[in-house]
């Protein structure tokens, strides 16, 4: 089969546009609609898989049915397993699959730590938010090594959605990505240490220069004002 481009240089943001192609597909299935795969593999020809040939698209779908599969889970009728997946693709699709459908009880659930808060923070942030989350009005502190807050991986998570990859103090683009995403920094404007909340009215997101500058600048003060006028949502505590 013509698999057409290399199928190990997909990025991470194609393969979760297949996964969700597919997952919309197989759930349209399940309820009985009709599905016209020729022309959900066009679409995604059109859209964010342009460049790729029909048959390489083809061959991923049926990547996805091996890792569903794998899974246990339901799959495409349609869409043959294929033998041989590679482990990055591999990955990167059960990745893209955890971000769509997986989410529990506990990825909602606040926490001190650092790595697991933007662990959380990363995989909410691909989902659909129904609003603006509540937060925290007053975060916890919790003493561990050194003292960190009990935060909301969705207030991060909303927050950095809402920025599309700008920064909401200069109004740059990121100036870097940290896997596959805009890097932008969540600051609470009202620092959590002076009893900020952790909620989307006291929460921005920056550019690192920008964060630097909000806690150690001369003109600090100023500048956080600034950040009340520029982001509406923002409310002065
Ligand atoms: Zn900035
Ligand atoms: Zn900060």
């Amino acid at each position: 089969m013509d698999t057409g481009k290399s199928n190990s240089d997909w990025s991470d943001a194609e393969i979760q546009a297949a996964v969700d192609a597919y997952l919309s597909m197989l759930s349209r299935e399940q309820s009985g609609q009709k599905v016209n795969k020729a022309h959900e593999n066009r679409v995604l020809r059109k859209g964010a898989l342009a460049g790729r040939t029909k048959g390489s698209v083809e061959f991923r779908m049926q990547n996805i049915s091996t890792v569903l599969i794998e899974l246990g889970r339901d799959r495409i009728e349609g869409y043959k397993p294929a033998k041989n997946v590679g482990a990055n693709v591999e990955r990167s699709i059960r990745e893209a699959l955890n971000a769509r459908s997986t989410l529990t009880p506990e990825d909602f659930a606040p926490t001190a730590d650092e790595a697991t808060l933007e662990r959380r923070a990363v995989k909410l942030e691909k989902q659909q938010f129904k609003g603006e989350p509540k937060g925290i009005v007053e975060p916890e502190q919790i003493q561990t090594s050194g003292k960190s807050y009990v935060r909301d991986p969705e207030v991060r998570a909303w927050v950095r959605q809402e920025a599309k990859g700008i920064c909401e103090g200069c109004g740059q683009p990121a100036p870097f990505e940290k896997d596959g995403r805009p890097f932008l920094e969540v600051h609470h404007v009202k620092h959590l240490a002076q009893e900020g909340s952790d909620r989307p009215s006291n929460a921005v997101a920056l550019c690192p220069n920008c964060h630097r500058r909000c806690h150690h600048a001369s003109d600090r003060d100023e500048f956080t004002a600034s950040l009340y006028m520029k982001v509406e949502r923002l409310k002065p505590e």
